[in-house]
C-alpha cells in the first residue's frame, strides 16, 4: 500500500468540504471492505493522497420508518439491514439481496452506501499492479478492452459499448425494483436522484466533491409480491453471475404491474421495460413468464465466452415471474 492521509470526518459537511479542499485526490471511507483492497493492489490510476473516514460521522446509520417510507442513512450495515424487522416486514426485497452479498463478517462491516458505490470486479481492471504491472484498460484511461478479445466469461451480455465490466452490487438491483430515491450531499447542497438514474457505464453520476447521504425507499402496496434471485458460481461468497429483482403486483394471477431489474448482465442494473410492459394485464402462467424472459434478454448480444448468461438471466426472469403465480 502507497502512504497517504488519514482524515477523520464528523459531519456531511465536513465531509463536503474536505472534499472540496482535496479536489479529486481524496477517496472516502465507509465501511473499507472494498476500499482497502482497492489501494493494497494499486488497481487505481491515480492513487488517492487522502482518504476521508465517514464512519466517525454521528447519525448515518440509522433507518427510520414513517407512513410513507424509509430512510436508511449510508452508514447502515449490510447486517443491520438484515436484521431490521421494519425491512423485513414491508422491504423484504432488500433484505434478500443484502443477504446474498459477500459473508457474514463482510456484510457486518460494509455501509449500503458502499456497497452502491463499490468499484467494478473486472479481473483486468483489478490485475494487481504489483504483478507485472496494472492493465490500462479503456476505463483506466486506456485505448483497448482485453476483456472484448479476452477471458469474458463475466462481463456484460448487454448495454455495454467500451467497457463491458457488469456493475457488482446486489442492493442496486433490488433498490431499483423498490424504486428508492438517494440523498446526494455536495458543494451546492443536496440533491435528490432516483438510484435507477445513479449508474453510468463507467461508473456513476456521482462527482468528485459528492457523497451519498441517505436512501430512501417509498412503502410499496402491501400486495406486491417482492422476489430476488441470485446465481453464483460457489454458493457462500460470491459475486453474481446474474441477479434479477421484480416487485410484481398482482390479482387473482392477473398482473397489473412489474417492476423487473437486472444486475450483473451489463455496465449498469437494467430495467426489463419490455418484460414489465408485456406482463400488464396478463394471466401469469409458465408461457407468459418464458415470453417476459424472452423479452427481458431481446436486446443480449453475449461475447465469445459468456453466451451462457443469456440463459442464466432468462430462466431467473422466468422463475421469478411463476414464483408469484
Ligand atoms: C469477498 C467479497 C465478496 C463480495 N461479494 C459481494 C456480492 O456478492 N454482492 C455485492 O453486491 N457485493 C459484494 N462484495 C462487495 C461488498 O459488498 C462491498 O465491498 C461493500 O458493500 C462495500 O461497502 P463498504 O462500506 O465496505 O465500502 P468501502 O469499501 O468503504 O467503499 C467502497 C467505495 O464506495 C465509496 N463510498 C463509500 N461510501 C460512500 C458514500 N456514502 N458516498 C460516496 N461514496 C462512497 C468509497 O469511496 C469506495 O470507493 C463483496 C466483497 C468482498 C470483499
Ligand atoms: S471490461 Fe472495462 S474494466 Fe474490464 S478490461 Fe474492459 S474496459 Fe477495463
Amino acid at each position: 500500500m502507497k502512504l497517504f492521509a488519514h482524515v477523520n470526518a464528523y459531519s456531511v459537511d465536513e465531509t463536503i468540504k474536505l472534499l472540496a479542499k482535496y479536489e479529486g485526490t481524496a477517496k472516502l471511507n465507509a465501511g473499507g471492505t472494498d476500499l482497502l483492497g482497492v489501494l493494497k493492489n494499486r488497481i487505481l490510476p491515480n492513487y488517492p493522497e487522502v482518504i476521508i473516514n465517514i464512519k466517525s460521522i454521528p447519525g448515518l446509520n440509522t433507518i427510520e420508518e414513517d407512513e410513507e417510507g424509509i430512510n436508511i442513512g449510508t452508514l447502515t450495515t449490510l447486517a443491520d439491514i438484515i436484521a431490521s424487522p421494519v425491512i423485513e416486514k414491508n422491504y423484504s426485497l432488500l433484505k434478500e439481496a443484502a443477504g446474498t452479498v459477500a459473508s457474514p463478517q463482510i456484510r457486518n462491516i460494509a455501509t449500503i452506501g458502499g456497497n452502491l458505490c463499490q468499484d467494478t470486479r473486472c479481473w483486468y481492471y483489478r490485475y494487481p499492479d504489483e504483478v507485472g504491472g496494472m492493465i490500462k484498460c479503456f476505463r483506466k484511461g486506456g485505448k483497448t478492452c482485453p476483456a472484448v478479445s479476452g477471458e469474458n466469461q463475466y462481463h456484460a451480455i448487454m448495454g455495454a459499448k467500451k467497457c463491458f465490466a457488469v456493475c457488482p452490487s446486489d442492493t442496486a438491483i433490488a433498490l431499483i425494483a423498490l424504486g428508492a430515491t438517494l440523498t446526494i450531499a455536495g458543494a451546492e447542497g443536496t440533491r435528490t436522484l432516483p438510484v435507477e438514474e445513479f449508474y453510468t457505464p463507467l461508473g456513476s453520476v456521482l462527482n468528485s466533491g459528492e457523497m451519498i447521504a441517505a436512501i430512501y425507499i417509498p412503502k410499496p402496496s402491501s400486495v406486491a409480491g417482492q422476489r430476488f434471485l441470485k446465481f453464483t458460481l460457489r454458493k457462500p461468497i460470491d459475486f453474481a453471475i446474474v441477479s434479477v429483482a421484480s416487485i410484481i403486483t398482482h390479482d387473482q394471477g392477473v398482473c397489473f404491474d412489474a417492476r423487473i431489474v437486472l444486475g450483473a448482465v451489463a455496465p449498469t442494473p437494467v430495467r426489463a421495460l419490455k418484460a414489465e410492459e408485456f406482463l400488464k394485464g396478463k394471466e401469469l402462467s409458465e408461457e407468459i413468464a418464458a415470453e417476459a424472459a424472452g423479452l427481458a434478454m431481446a436486446e443480449a448480444k453475449p461475447l465469445s465466452k459468456n453466451a451462457y448468461k443469456l440463459e442464466i438471466a432468462k430462466t431467473l426472469v422466468k422463475r421469478l415471474v411463476m414464483g408469484l403465480t
